[in-house]
Protein backbone atom coordinates (compact mmCIF):
# COMPACT_ATOMS: atom_id res chain seq x y z
CA UNK A 1 0.00 0.00 0.00
CA UNK A 2 1.79 3.24 -0.92
CA UNK A 3 -1.35 5.75 0.42
CA UNK A 4 -2.57 6.24 -3.44
CA UNK A 5 -5.02 3.21 -3.02
CA UNK A 6 -7.70 3.73 0.00
CA UNK A 7 -8.09 1.40 2.45
CA UNK A 8 -11.77 -0.11 1.77
CA UNK A 9 -11.81 -2.75 4.93
CA UNK A 10 -9.52 -2.64 8.14
CA UNK A 11 -8.99 -5.49 10.68
CA UNK A 12 -8.58 -3.86 14.05
CA UNK A 13 -7.48 -6.12 16.74
CA UNK A 14 -7.62 -4.48 20.29
CA UNK A 15 -10.39 -2.28 18.47
CA UNK A 16 -12.48 -1.69 21.69
CA UNK A 17 -9.30 -0.75 23.88
CA UNK A 18 -8.30 2.68 24.38
CA UNK A 19 -6.53 3.57 21.28
CA UNK A 20 -7.61 1.06 19.31
CA UNK A 21 -11.13 2.67 19.92
CA UNK A 22 -10.49 6.22 18.52
CA UNK A 23 -8.66 4.24 15.41
CA UNK A 24 -11.83 2.77 14.90
CA UNK A 25 -13.94 6.14 14.88
CA UNK A 26 -11.38 7.67 12.62
CA UNK A 27 -11.12 4.90 10.29
CA UNK A 28 -14.69 5.26 9.95
CA UNK A 29 -14.45 9.16 9.48
CA UNK A 30 -12.04 8.47 6.53
CA UNK A 31 -14.97 6.04 5.34
CA UNK A 32 -12.90 2.75 6.07
CA UNK A 33 -15.33 -0.56 6.90
CA UNK A 34 -14.43 -1.26 10.04
CA UNK A 35 -14.23 -4.91 11.51
CA UNK A 36 -13.28 -4.70 15.36
CA UNK A 37 -11.86 -7.89 16.86
CA UNK A 38 -11.40 -7.92 20.87
CA UNK A 39 -12.10 -10.23 23.42
CA UNK A 40 -12.83 -6.97 25.82
CA UNK A 41 -10.26 -8.15 28.72
CA UNK A 42 -9.06 -5.10 28.97
CA UNK A 43 -11.52 -2.71 26.98
CA UNK A 44 -14.85 -2.15 26.19
CA UNK A 45 -18.30 -2.48 24.17
CA UNK A 46 -18.64 0.63 25.66
CA UNK A 47 -16.20 2.59 24.28
CA UNK A 48 -17.61 1.19 20.55
CA UNK A 49 -21.17 2.00 21.49
CA UNK A 50 -21.28 4.74 19.47
CA UNK A 51 -20.46 2.65 16.17
CA UNK A 52 -23.67 0.56 16.65
CA UNK A 53 -26.12 0.43 14.39
CA UNK A 54 -23.68 1.44 12.02
CA UNK A 55 -23.15 -0.56 8.48
CA UNK A 56 -19.66 -0.48 8.22
CA UNK A 57 -18.56 -1.08 11.66
CA UNK A 58 -18.78 -5.09 12.99
CA UNK A 59 -17.69 -5.88 16.84
CA UNK A 60 -16.05 -9.49 16.82
CA UNK A 61 -16.00 -10.45 20.44
CA UNK A 62 -13.34 -13.22 19.99
CA UNK A 63 -9.57 -14.06 21.94
CA UNK A 64 -6.69 -13.02 18.72
CA UNK A 65 -4.78 -15.60 20.60
CA UNK A 66 -6.65 -18.48 19.09
CA UNK A 67 -7.05 -18.98 15.20
CA UNK A 68 -9.29 -16.48 13.46
CA UNK A 69 -10.72 -15.53 10.09
CA UNK A 70 -12.52 -12.39 8.66
CA UNK A 71 -14.41 -13.08 5.87
CA UNK A 72 -14.37 -10.81 3.06
CA UNK A 73 -12.10 -8.69 1.57
CA UNK A 74 -9.30 -7.39 3.59
CA UNK A 75 -6.87 -4.16 2.55
CA UNK A 76 -5.26 -3.52 6.42
CA UNK A 77 -4.73 -5.32 9.70
CA UNK A 78 -3.92 -3.56 12.83
CA UNK A 79 -2.74 -5.15 15.41
CA UNK A 80 -3.46 -3.81 18.70
CA UNK A 81 -4.94 -6.54 20.92
CA UNK A 82 -2.60 -6.55 24.01
CA UNK A 83 -3.20 -5.93 27.26
CA UNK A 84 -1.03 -2.28 27.92
CA UNK A 85 -1.13 -0.75 31.30
CA UNK A 86 1.68 -2.22 33.66
CA UNK A 87 -1.33 -2.98 36.22
CA UNK A 88 -3.28 -5.21 33.46
CA UNK A 89 -0.52 -7.14 32.24
CA UNK A 90 0.73 -7.79 35.97
CA UNK A 91 -2.78 -9.53 36.26
CA UNK A 92 -2.62 -10.84 33.03
CA UNK A 93 0.80 -12.15 32.65
CA UNK A 94 0.38 -15.33 29.99
CA UNK A 95 -2.37 -13.82 28.64
CA UNK A 96 0.55 -10.70 27.42
CA UNK A 97 2.77 -13.40 26.41
CA UNK A 98 0.05 -15.38 24.32
CA UNK A 99 -1.42 -11.77 22.70
CA UNK A 100 2.05 -10.58 21.78
CA UNK A 101 3.17 -14.58 19.89
CA UNK A 102 -0.03 -16.64 19.27
CA UNK A 103 -2.14 -13.36 18.31
CA UNK A 104 0.35 -11.55 16.52
CA UNK A 105 1.11 -15.00 14.25
CA UNK A 106 -2.86 -14.97 13.91
CA UNK A 107 -2.81 -11.52 13.10
CA UNK A 108 -0.42 -12.10 10.53
CA UNK A 109 -1.75 -14.92 8.48
CA UNK A 110 -4.65 -13.58 7.99
CA UNK A 111 -2.95 -10.27 6.40
CA UNK A 112 -1.22 -12.73 4.40
CA UNK A 113 -4.17 -14.77 3.32
CA UNK A 114 -5.77 -11.64 2.38
CA UNK A 115 -2.63 -9.84 0.75
CA UNK A 116 -3.22 -7.08 2.98
CA UNK A 117 -0.57 -4.49 4.52
CA UNK A 118 -0.10 -4.94 8.53
CA UNK A 119 0.45 -2.89 11.38
CA UNK A 120 1.84 -4.43 14.68
CA UNK A 121 1.31 -1.41 17.37
CA UNK A 122 4.32 -1.93 19.45
CA UNK A 123 5.56 -0.39 22.18
CA UNK A 124 8.76 1.90 23.64
CA UNK A 125 8.38 -0.92 26.49
CA UNK A 126 10.91 -2.65 24.26
CA UNK A 127 13.67 0.05 24.71
CA UNK A 128 13.06 -1.32 28.58
CA UNK A 129 14.84 0.58 30.79
CA UNK A 130 17.09 2.83 28.27
CA UNK A 131 20.70 3.26 28.53
CA UNK A 132 20.16 5.42 25.54
CA UNK A 133 18.25 9.05 25.22
CA UNK A 134 16.58 10.13 23.41
CA UNK A 135 15.75 6.74 22.13
CA UNK A 136 16.15 5.91 17.93
CA UNK A 137 14.72 3.41 16.39
CA UNK A 138 18.51 1.98 16.38
CA UNK A 139 18.69 1.94 20.07
CA UNK A 140 18.40 -2.17 20.87
CA UNK A 141 16.89 -1.73 24.05
CA UNK A 142 18.12 -3.03 28.19
CA UNK A 143 15.33 -5.60 29.06
CA UNK A 144 14.86 -7.60 31.96
CA UNK A 145 13.92 -10.40 30.09
CA UNK A 146 12.64 -12.69 33.90
CA UNK A 147 11.67 -8.94 35.74
CA UNK A 148 7.65 -8.12 36.62
CA UNK A 149 7.09 -6.05 32.51
CA UNK A 150 9.02 -8.77 31.08
CA UNK A 151 5.50 -10.18 29.87
CA UNK A 152 4.84 -6.99 28.24
CA UNK A 153 8.32 -6.23 26.99
CA UNK A 154 9.22 -9.64 25.89
CA UNK A 155 5.76 -10.20 24.03
CA UNK A 156 6.81 -7.12 21.87
CA UNK A 157 9.86 -7.83 20.99
CA UNK A 158 8.88 -11.02 19.79
CA UNK A 159 5.76 -9.68 17.85
CA UNK A 160 8.45 -7.48 16.09
CA UNK A 161 10.77 -10.35 15.43
CA UNK A 162 7.32 -12.59 14.34
CA UNK A 163 6.61 -9.48 11.84
CA UNK A 164 9.67 -9.47 10.98
CA UNK A 165 9.44 -12.84 9.75
CA UNK A 166 7.01 -12.74 7.84
CA UNK A 167 8.17 -9.58 6.34
CA UNK A 168 11.09 -11.09 4.71
CA UNK A 169 10.10 -14.45 4.06
CA UNK A 170 6.33 -14.79 3.48
CA UNK A 171 5.87 -11.63 1.70
CA UNK A 172 3.56 -9.59 3.96
CA UNK A 173 3.48 -6.17 3.36
CA UNK A 174 4.26 -4.94 7.24
CA UNK A 175 5.08 -2.04 9.30
CA UNK A 176 6.40 -1.97 13.46
CA UNK A 177 5.34 1.04 15.25
CA UNK A 178 6.37 1.77 18.79
CA UNK A 179 3.81 3.94 20.65
CA UNK A 180 5.30 6.16 23.40
CA UNK A 181 2.82 6.20 26.59
CA UNK A 182 -0.20 7.86 24.74
CA UNK A 183 -3.36 9.27 27.17
CA UNK A 184 -6.57 11.14 26.58
CA UNK A 185 -10.70 10.32 26.89
CA UNK A 186 -11.50 6.48 27.20
CA UNK A 187 -7.99 5.36 29.54
CA UNK A 188 -9.43 3.64 32.60
CA UNK A 189 -9.73 5.75 35.54
CA UNK A 190 -7.87 2.72 37.26
CA UNK A 191 -5.69 1.25 34.95
CA UNK A 192 -3.08 2.60 37.06
CA UNK A 193 -1.51 4.42 34.29
CA UNK A 194 -0.09 8.12 35.48
CA UNK A 195 -2.42 10.67 33.55
CA UNK A 196 -6.07 8.37 34.67
CA UNK A 197 -4.37 7.88 38.03
CA UNK A 198 -3.33 11.70 38.39
CA UNK A 199 -6.60 12.58 37.03
CA UNK A 200 -8.60 10.59 39.45
CA UNK A 201 -6.87 11.56 42.09
CA UNK A 202 -6.75 14.94 41.75
CA UNK A 203 -10.60 15.19 40.85
CA UNK A 204 -11.58 13.59 43.91
CA UNK A 205 -9.91 15.89 46.35
CA UNK A 206 -7.13 12.88 47.24
CA UNK A 207 -3.70 13.02 47.23
CA UNK A 208 -1.43 12.13 44.27
CA UNK A 209 0.30 9.23 44.52
CA UNK A 210 3.99 9.99 42.51
CA UNK A 211 6.17 6.97 42.51
CA UNK A 212 9.59 7.62 43.51
CA UNK A 213 11.12 11.11 43.99
CA UNK A 214 9.32 12.04 40.61
CA UNK A 215 12.23 12.55 38.70
CA UNK A 216 11.51 9.76 36.10
CA UNK A 217 10.27 11.68 33.06
CA UNK A 218 8.05 10.56 30.41
CA UNK A 219 6.76 11.72 27.16
CA UNK A 220 2.85 11.91 26.55
CA UNK A 221 1.26 11.84 23.21
CA UNK A 222 -2.31 12.93 22.92
CA UNK A 223 -4.42 9.66 21.31
CA UNK A 224 -5.71 11.81 18.20
CA UNK A 225 -1.92 12.40 17.26
CA UNK A 226 -0.90 8.94 17.97
CA UNK A 227 -4.35 7.40 15.94
CA UNK A 228 -2.19 10.06 13.20
CA UNK A 229 0.65 8.69 13.20
CA UNK A 230 -0.59 4.96 12.98
CA UNK A 231 -2.82 5.99 9.75
CA UNK A 232 0.08 7.64 8.38
CA UNK A 233 2.43 4.46 8.68
CA UNK A 234 -0.46 1.81 7.72
CA UNK A 235 -0.57 4.09 4.29
CA UNK A 236 3.64 4.16 3.87
CA UNK A 237 5.35 1.46 3.00
CA UNK A 238 7.90 1.98 5.18
CA UNK A 239 8.38 -0.84 7.30
CA UNK A 240 9.74 0.49 10.58
CA UNK A 241 10.35 -0.13 13.29
CA UNK A 242 9.28 3.92 13.52
CA UNK A 243 8.87 5.63 17.33
CA UNK A 244 4.97 7.57 17.39
CA UNK A 245 5.40 9.74 20.57
CA UNK A 246 5.64 13.50 21.59
CA UNK A 247 8.93 14.26 22.46
CA UNK A 248 8.37 16.57 25.07
CA UNK A 249 9.01 15.18 28.34
CA UNK A 250 8.05 15.51 31.75
CA UNK A 251 9.28 14.59 35.21
CA UNK A 252 6.30 12.36 36.49
CA UNK A 253 6.15 15.22 39.65
CA UNK A 254 6.13 17.79 36.83
CA UNK A 255 3.15 15.92 35.11
CA UNK A 256 1.27 15.49 38.97
CA UNK A 257 1.56 19.05 39.32
CA UNK A 258 -0.02 20.01 36.43
CA UNK A 259 -2.93 17.51 36.26
CA UNK A 260 -3.41 19.13 39.66
CA UNK A 261 -3.27 22.23 38.22
CA UNK A 262 -5.39 21.66 35.27
CA UNK A 263 -8.23 20.17 37.35
CA UNK A 264 -8.10 23.56 39.91
CA UNK A 265 -7.77 20.76 42.82
CA UNK A 266 -5.53 21.39 46.17
CA UNK A 267 -4.61 17.85 46.50
CA UNK A 268 -1.59 17.08 48.04
CA UNK A 269 1.04 15.28 46.36
CA UNK A 270 2.75 12.23 48.51
CA UNK A 271 5.33 10.30 47.42
CA UNK A 272 4.83 6.47 47.24
CA UNK A 273 7.52 3.28 46.40
CA UNK A 274 8.80 3.19 42.62
CA UNK A 275 8.01 0.02 40.72
CA UNK A 276 10.32 -2.09 40.45
CA UNK A 277 11.80 -1.97 36.13
CA UNK A 278 10.15 1.59 36.25
CA UNK A 279 12.07 2.97 33.17
CA UNK A 280 13.94 6.12 34.25
CA UNK A 281 13.88 8.14 30.51
CA UNK A 282 11.82 8.15 28.31
CA UNK A 283 11.11 10.30 25.38
CA UNK A 284 11.46 9.48 21.58
CA UNK A 285 13.51 10.69 18.93
CA UNK A 286 10.52 11.37 15.88
CA UNK A 287 13.11 11.69 13.27
CA UNK A 288 12.28 9.07 11.24
CA UNK A 289 8.20 9.49 11.72
CA UNK A 290 8.97 13.17 10.68
CA UNK A 291 10.67 12.16 7.37
CA UNK A 292 9.24 9.28 6.58
CA UNK A 293 5.71 9.61 7.41
CA UNK A 294 5.60 13.27 7.43
CA UNK A 295 4.19 12.84 11.31
CA UNK A 296 4.63 14.89 14.33
CA UNK A 297 2.37 15.38 17.05
CA UNK A 298 0.16 18.65 17.21
CA UNK A 299 -1.49 18.64 20.38
CA UNK A 300 -0.03 20.44 23.17
CA UNK A 301 0.24 18.44 26.32
CA UNK A 302 -1.43 21.29 28.92
CA UNK A 303 -4.12 21.29 26.01
CA UNK A 304 -4.69 17.24 25.54
CA UNK A 305 -4.26 17.14 29.28
CA UNK A 306 -7.31 19.49 29.31
CA UNK A 307 -9.54 17.38 27.07
CA UNK A 308 -8.51 14.65 28.76
CA UNK A 309 -9.70 15.97 32.20
CA UNK A 310 -13.04 17.16 30.72
CA UNK A 311 -13.76 13.67 29.74
CA UNK A 312 -13.01 12.06 33.42
CA UNK A 313 -14.61 14.93 34.94
CA UNK A 314 -17.92 13.93 32.60
CA UNK A 315 -17.25 10.57 33.75
CA UNK A 316 -18.57 11.27 36.89
P1 LIG B 1 -6.16 -1.23 26.05
O1 LIG B 1 -5.98 -2.25 27.12
O2 LIG B 1 -7.12 -0.13 26.28
O3 LIG B 1 -6.58 -1.93 24.68
C1 LIG B 1 -6.15 -3.21 24.33
C2 LIG B 1 -7.33 -3.96 23.74
O4 LIG B 1 -6.90 -5.28 23.34
C3 LIG B 1 -8.47 -4.15 24.74
O5 LIG B 1 -9.70 -3.75 24.16
C4 LIG B 1 -8.44 -5.62 25.04
O6 LIG B 1 -9.71 -6.15 25.41
C5 LIG B 1 -7.90 -6.19 23.75
N1 LIG B 1 -7.27 -7.50 23.89
C6 LIG B 1 -6.30 -7.87 24.75
N2 LIG B 1 -5.96 -9.16 24.56
C7 LIG B 1 -6.74 -9.60 23.54
C8 LIG B 1 -6.87 -10.85 22.87
N3 LIG B 1 -6.13 -11.91 23.20
N4 LIG B 1 -7.79 -10.96 21.88
C9 LIG B 1 -8.55 -9.90 21.52
N5 LIG B 1 -8.47 -8.70 22.11
C10 LIG B 1 -7.58 -8.56 23.11
O7 LIG B 1 -4.71 -0.67 25.71
P2 LIG B 1 -4.28 0.54 24.77
O8 LIG B 1 -3.62 1.52 25.62
O9 LIG B 1 -5.41 0.94 23.92
O10 LIG B 1 -3.17 -0.16 23.87
C11 LIG B 1 -3.47 -0.62 22.57
C12 LIG B 1 -2.20 -1.15 21.92
O11 LIG B 1 -1.25 -0.09 21.82
C13 LIG B 1 -1.54 -2.28 22.68
O12 LIG B 1 -1.02 -3.22 21.77
C14 LIG B 1 -0.40 -1.59 23.39
O13 LIG B 1 0.67 -2.46 23.64
C15 LIG B 1 -0.03 -0.50 22.41
N6 LIG B 1 0.60 0.64 23.11
C16 LIG B 1 -0.16 1.50 23.85
C17 LIG B 1 0.47 2.53 24.52
C18 LIG B 1 -0.31 3.52 25.35
O14 LIG B 1 0.31 4.40 25.97
N7 LIG B 1 -1.62 3.46 25.40
C19 LIG B 1 1.86 2.69 24.45
C20 LIG B 1 2.58 1.77 23.72
C21 LIG B 1 1.95 0.75 23.03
Amino acid sequence: MDGSIPVRRAVVTGGAGFVGSHLCDRLREEGTQVVCVDNLLTGSADNVRARSGDPGFTLDVRDVSEPFDVPGLVDLVLHLASPASPHDYARHPVETLRAGAHGTANALDLAQRKGARFLLASTSEVYGDPLVHPQTELYWGNVNPVGPRSQYDEAKRYAEALTTAYRTTRGVDTVIVRLFNTYGPRMRPTDGRAVPTFVTQALAGKPLTVAGDGSQTRSLCYVDDAVGGILAAAASGHPGPVNLGNPVELTVLDLARRIRDLCGSASPITFVERPVDDPGLRCPDITLAHSALGWQPVVDVDKGLAMTIDWFARLG
